[in-house]
């Protein structure tokens, strides 16, 4: 059975087995393709994806913490991947060995996925705000930089602002104008734990309008806060789960070569 999994430490949470699975199912490809979630720790992924591969694994999702080791371990890596410096996606060479093993190909969804879940394209003109330099904001400044829009990016640390801004073509920035931005992308970990996003964030309540779109990476079961606030005062919203069920179409597009039925992945991934 070519199965798929997605493989973090922890992984109880994921929303990504239901959501896969009603994606096999609508498809066709269920019962013989399954997804489910395996934990790994650490000093545990690597024996785990190779055994996960021998055994007849088509590919896994990857998630916290194991993105960067993903692409460490990875035969071949897509551009985005390499210039992320982290892997969501692997996939196993059908028939393909490097010597006793098979040739494992990295992917990073989580960037396209961003894109896919925006309402419009950022244009060359459009000017991003995003907030965070962690490993959700790599994918998502070299997205947008890679889409040619301007971006900024600011952080609780200015040091790891600054970093990734250097190194992926963006621009730090310690005193946001929150007006100024067509697109504010939240990929803090902030409203994760229901803190108040104003308090911790650059961002003042009233600061939003019509012509902003808002998107927080953070997902759990209500909208966040920031979304809340930011759709009051007229500006589009995107969600996390949102982003989680393109970044999702994506893997599952490079796995199976079908069109991934997204209605159906959302509604699942939305419970
Ligand atoms: P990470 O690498 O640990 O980075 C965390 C970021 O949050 C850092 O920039 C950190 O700033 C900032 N931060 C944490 N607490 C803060 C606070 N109280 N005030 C201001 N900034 C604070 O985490 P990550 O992997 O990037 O994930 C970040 C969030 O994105 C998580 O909530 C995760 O669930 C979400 N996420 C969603 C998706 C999706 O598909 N929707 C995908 C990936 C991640 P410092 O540098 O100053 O510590």
């Amino acid at each position: 059975m070519p199965g798929l999994a997605v493989i973090g430490y922890p992984v109880g949470h994921s929303r990504s087995p239901a959501m896969q699975n009603a994606a096999l199912e609508e498809l066709g490809l269920a019962p013989e393709w399954g997804y489910e979630a395996v934990e790994a720790g650490p000093e545990e992924f690597e024996d785990a994806v190779r055994a996960l591969a021998a055994n007849g694994y088509a590919g896994l999702n990857v998630t916290v913490p194991h993105k960067e080791a993903a692409l460490a371990l990875a035969d071949e890596a897509s551009e985005a991947a390499r210039a992320i410096g982290a892997a969501n996606t692997l996939s196993f060479g059908a028939g393909e060995s490097t010597g006793a093993r098979l040739r494992v190909a990295a992917e990073n969804t989580d960037a396209g996925g961003l894109l896919a879940a925006l309402p419009a394209a950022p244009g060359p003109e459009a000017r991003a705000l995003v907030l965070g330099a962690g490993g959700a904001a790599r994918a998502v400044v070299w997205a947008l930089v890679e889409s040619g829009a301007g971006v900024h990016v600011w952080n609780r640390t200015p040091s790891r602002a600054a970093a990734i801004a250097t190194e992926l073509g963006a621009n730090a920035v310690a005193a946001p104008g929150q007006g100024e931005y067509e697109l504010i992308v939240n990929t803090t970990a902030v409203g994760l734990r229901g803190e108040n996003p104003f308090d911790h964030l650059p961002l003042a309540r009233e600061g939003f309008g019509p012509s902003q779109v808002v998107v927080d990476m953070v997902y759990g079961e209500r909208p966040s806060e920031l979304l809340a606030t930011a759709e009051g005062a007229g500006a589009q919203t995107v969600d996390g789960l949102e982003i989680l069920v393109q970044q999702g179409a994506l893997s599952l597009e490079i796995w199976t070569g079908r069109e991934p039925p997204i209605d159906v992945m959302r509604a699942a991934a939305r419970g």
